[in-house]
């Protein structure tokens, strides 16, 4: 059997491996390493497959969500709000721009953003909301677009786990995550969905005029070379990622058949075990499964981990402390038991290997790992 890893990047690379490394090659013989044809290409591909009117290519996911908030020109102590359980950059491009992350919690079986949750946190302050697609599954779009309307706020998607999932709206109609609210965001990190080989990230959206200040604020606030109509920062996807990217873009849809047949393996191996509960799938989305996440119930987390580690199957914690009760992001308004769906998630999840490698050697060497861990 073959090693089991959490993200197995080597197999997957090797079938695409002469495509690849000739698309690599010949980045690097044209020498033109910044905005070359590549990155012109691999936007055009995306905003096709994304059905998006614009696609902005940046350099990683945290850049993405910070030049979406530069653009809509928020100000100083204008509130957004996102969710608790989350990854930090979401929250710390908000903090890093000096608005302020206004938390709310999560739903316990979908890990996704509390919608009612949203509409108790909202105040004249508040400007923006910024639903987080974790794990693979969108957020409830449509209600969150309700309320967005109802309010007059931006919604700016966090789409960095999600990229090729499609919602659904009630009249049948579906959308990829990322191009519903006013702006989406997405990483290419190499362990995401659609990953590099390196860093990048990317900016979609369907208003022409922001398309404009999201390309301005992207490089430099420059309106034409050397005339800077705002501030802006530095931020670009490199030629070479891009050409990996349009590789991989292609096999995007097939990477999520492979997700999903590890997901649905899981599934039926835990279905009704009394200690786990898998993650619940929803109507209103497909799974592209970032993360197979499950909850223990009246498990010891640490000894479970440290006995698979043992067998050699990793597991990872995605995430173990909540938001406000990180140091970075104390806060007067918070405290410990604010949030009692989000912490009891963050003392309870555990994700399992996911990828799009896993045979079925593999798959059944891990459940059966996890479940003699569980029934002894
Ligand atoms: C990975 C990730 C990001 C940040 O992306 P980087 O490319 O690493 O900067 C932001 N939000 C979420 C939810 C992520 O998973």
């Amino acid at each position: 059997m073959k090693k089991i890893q959490m993200v197995d990047l080597k197999n997957q690379y090797e079938k695409i491996q002469e495509e690849v490394d000739s698309a690599v090659l010949n980045v690097i013989r044209s020498t033109q390493y910044i905005n070359g044809p590549e990155v012109q290409e691999f936007k055009k591909e995306l905003e096709a497959y994304l059905d998006v009117k614009h696609v902005i290519p940046c350099a990683n996911g945290t850049d993405a969500l910070q030049i979406a908030m530069m653009a809509l020109d928020l100000q100083p102590d204008d509130e957004v709000i996102t969710a608790n359980f989350t990854y930090v950059a979401t929250a710390e491009v908000i903090a890093l721009l000096k608005l302020k992350p206004v938390l709310v919690d999560v739903y316990p079986d979908t890990f996704d953003i509390d919608v009612e949750a949203i509409e108790r946190a909202i105040t004249p302050k508040t400007k923006a909301i910024v639903p987080v697609h974790l794990f693979g599954q969108a957020a409830n779009m449509e209600a969150i677009m309700e309320v967005a309307k109802k309010h007059n706020l931006y919604v700016v998607e966090d789409t960095a786990q999600a990229i090729g999932c499609d919602y659904t709206f009630k009249d049948g109609s579906s959308q990829k995550v990322g191009t519903i609210g006013t702006i989406g965001c997405t990483s290419f990190f190499p362990s995401k969905n659609l990953g590099c080989y390196g860093d990048g990230g990317a900016i979609f959206t369907n208003d022409d005029e922001l398309a404009i200040k999201l390309k301005q604020t992207a490089n430099h606030g420059q309106s034409r070379q050397y005339i800077h109509d705002r501030v802006g920062v530095n931020s670009r996807l490199d030629s070479i990622q891009a050409a990996i990217l349009r590789i991989k873009l292609r096999h995007l849809d097939d990477y999520s058949v492979a997700r999903n047949r590890a997901a649905d393996f899981y599934d039926n191996a835990f279905a009704n075990h009394p200690k786990v509960k898998t993650p619940k799938r929803v109507a209103f989305s497909n799974h592209v499964f970032h993360q197979y996440t499950l909850q223990l119930i009246g498990v010891n987390r640490d000894e479970m981990r440290a006995y698979l580690s043992d067998k050699g199957v990793p597991a990872m914690i995605y995430y173990p402390i909540p938001l406000h009760l990180q140091e970075a992001y104390t806060d007067p308004r918070y405290s410990k038991g604010d949030f009692p769906i989000t912490e009891k998630l963050c003392s309870s999840v555990m994700s399992l290997p996911m990828q799009t490698e896993l045979d079925d050697e593999q798959l059944n060497f891990i459940t059966r790992n996890v479940l003699d861990y569980l029934n002894n």
